[in-house]
């Protein structure tokens, strides 16, 4: 049972509409840096022509130059070695026109992307990777905070879904989305329980959850059966279906009959992962 009464049928969490918001009470704060001499930089990182990157970079940049911040975008090809990479970062980590950066994930196969994030300066790792960042997230007091959970923690407060003592579940333990997100749960004083691929009794364990979220690139992997009447599901996967089209990893028709709450795919999680991006871009130009 959560504290608000669930609605008859799910009610739409819908991400692009508060996304638009989030967006436009930033380009505010953007103008007022502005006046003071300071416009907000994003550097984005891209190697490789992975199709899905590319439009996921292009609807960054967009999204800043929209707000009204500087960005540039460095691209490499997929062949290109891990010091000319480590060099770029250097770079951009000493510009001052530069308050975030953004490495495009995934690098390609010869690179060590791990060794690449952590040469990000802390101060401007936009996506809350570094292990600065996650440590200081894990320790309960967050720096830069990881966009996708901080997008689906602002959906999930704007609805006014209550979270302390309910029961959350994570599906998914990357450091991206799964364990991160656990910890913003765990913060908010939810009882979490995290469920990944070696996971046994996962219907069951989400069946029971208050608040459930999908964080895998499995279509369709969360059915009707696996959620409680009344839950708040939150759907962060992306998943390419053979006629082209975007799926979560929820099936929506048939969850939607039965949860309280429910994001869709796309128009959920996707545009609040891009104005958290803004947002923690904005925040790390304020303090300078
Ligand atoms: P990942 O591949 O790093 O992690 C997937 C996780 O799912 C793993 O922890 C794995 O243990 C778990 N898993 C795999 N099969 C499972 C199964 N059958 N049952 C339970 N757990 C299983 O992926 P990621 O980077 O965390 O991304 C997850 C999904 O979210 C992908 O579809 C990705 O495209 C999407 N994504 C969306 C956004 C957004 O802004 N909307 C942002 C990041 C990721």
């Amino acid at each position: 049972m959560l504290d608000c009464a669930p609605p008859m049928a799910a009610q739409l969490l819908d991400g692009k509409t508060l996304a638009a918001k989030i967006r436009a009470s930033l380009k505010q704060k953007v103008d007022a840096l502005v006046q003071r001499g300071v416009r907000p930089g994003l550097a984005v990182v891209l190697a490789g022509d992975d199709a899905a990157s590319r439009v996921y970079v292009k609807n960054k940049t967009l999204g800043a130059t929209e707000t009204g911040m500087h960005s540039e975008q460095h691209l490499f090809p997929k062949d290109v070695a891990e010091p000319e990479l480590l060099a770029k970062i250097a770079e951009l980590n000493a510009d001052p026109r530069v308050h975030s950066i953004l490495v495009q994930l995934p690098l390609p196969p010869q690179v060590d992307s791990a060794r690449v994030l952590e040469a990000i300066a802390p101060s401007k790792d936009v996506d809350g990777f570094h292990e600065v960042n996650l440590g200081a997230l894990l320790a309960g007091r967050p720096r830069v905070v990881p966009c996708t959970p901080a997008g689906v923690m602002r959906l999930i407060e704007h609805a006014g879904i209550a979270l302390a003592g309910r029961k959350a579940v994570v599906i998914g333990r990357s450091n991206i989305v799964g364990k991160p997100l656990a910890h913003l749960l765990l913060q908010k004083d939810a009882t979490v329980t995290i469920c990944h691929s070696k996971s046994s009794d996962l219907r069951e364990i989400a069946r029971a959850a208050d608040v459930l979220v999908a964080a895998v690139g499995r279509a369709k992997l969360v059915g009707a059966d696996m959620v409680k009447p009344g839950a708040c599901v939150i759907d962060v996967g992306v998943n390419r279906l053979p006629d082209g089209k975007l799926a979560g990893d929820v099936d929506f028709a048939a969850v939607k009959e039965i949860a309280g709450w429910i994001t869709p795919v796309p128009g959920g999680v996707g545009p609040m992962t891009i104005a958290m991006l803004l947002e923690n871009c904005v925040r790390a130009a304020s303090r300078e």
